[in-house]
Formats: C-alpha cells, structure tokens, sequence
C-alpha cells in the first residue's frame, strides 16, 4: 500500500532507524520511544492489524512478528526482560494502520497500563 507509513519504511521509501530485518520482517526503533528500548517489528507485507490475523495466512505472519520480536529483544540486550504490545483500533490506541509489535524494555514496565 503506496500511501501505509510501515509500508514505506519496510521498502526503504522512508527513513527509519532500523535494527534488523528478513525477507519478511522489519524491526526499527521507535521516534517517539516510551522507553530506554523501543523497537517496532512489522511484517514487510501489509496487514492492517491484530483483528485481520484470524486467517491462515495471518496466523504464520503473527507467528513470524513473534518469533523476530524475540530475537530483536534478545539482540537489544534485554534479559532482564521487556514488554510486546499490539494495539487494535481506536480503543486500542492504535495510530499506524499496519499491524506491528511494540518491543519495550530497559526498564521495569508499570503494569496494569493505563
Ligand atoms: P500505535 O499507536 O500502536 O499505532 O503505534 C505506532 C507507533 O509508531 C508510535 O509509537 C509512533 O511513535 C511510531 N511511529 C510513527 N511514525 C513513525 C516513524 N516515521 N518512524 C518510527 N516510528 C514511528
Ligand atoms: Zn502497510
């Protein structure tokens, strides 16, 4: 999709600071970072959130978000451990139409969210 931000950023049309990729899977820190680490992963193809990942097809990309969120946290040094957040819609707080995993972590994490 010409006109999704995540989309853009994972074909190199614009500038991010990225950390790690696949073929299929891009991770880069986040601009406005809510932590010491704040890395987004996001699958190169585009799926516009949690709520489209029911499919076949979706399961394997969510599968993959996963495993390279493990992987993006474990290469940031955080083995004192992290948060993965995936927002949903409005409710959700979710402002980029392209489904991604925050990676958090540097830090202990409040909890619950507010
Ligand atoms: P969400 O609110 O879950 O949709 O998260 C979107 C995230 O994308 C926010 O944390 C933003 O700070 C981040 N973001 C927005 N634009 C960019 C950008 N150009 N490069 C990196 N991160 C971005
Ligand atoms: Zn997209």
């Amino acid at each position: 999709m010409s006109d999704c931000l995540f989309c853009r950023i994972a074909a190199g049309e614009i500038p991010a600071r990225i950390v790690n990729r696949t073929s299929t899977t891009v991770a880069f820190h986040d601009i406005n970072p809510q932590a010491p680490v704040h890395l987004l992963v996001i699958p190169v193809a585009h799926w516009g959130g949690p709520a489209d990942l029911e499919s076949d097809s979706g399961q394997a990309a969510a599968g993959e978000l996963l495993r390279f969120a493990a992987r993006v946290a474990r290469e940031a040094g955080l083995q004192r451990g992290y948060r993965l957040v995936l927002n949903q819609g409005n409710d959700g707080g979710q402002s980029v139409g392209h489904v991604h995993v925050h990676v958090l972590g540097g830090r202990p994490m409040a909890w619950p969210p507010g």
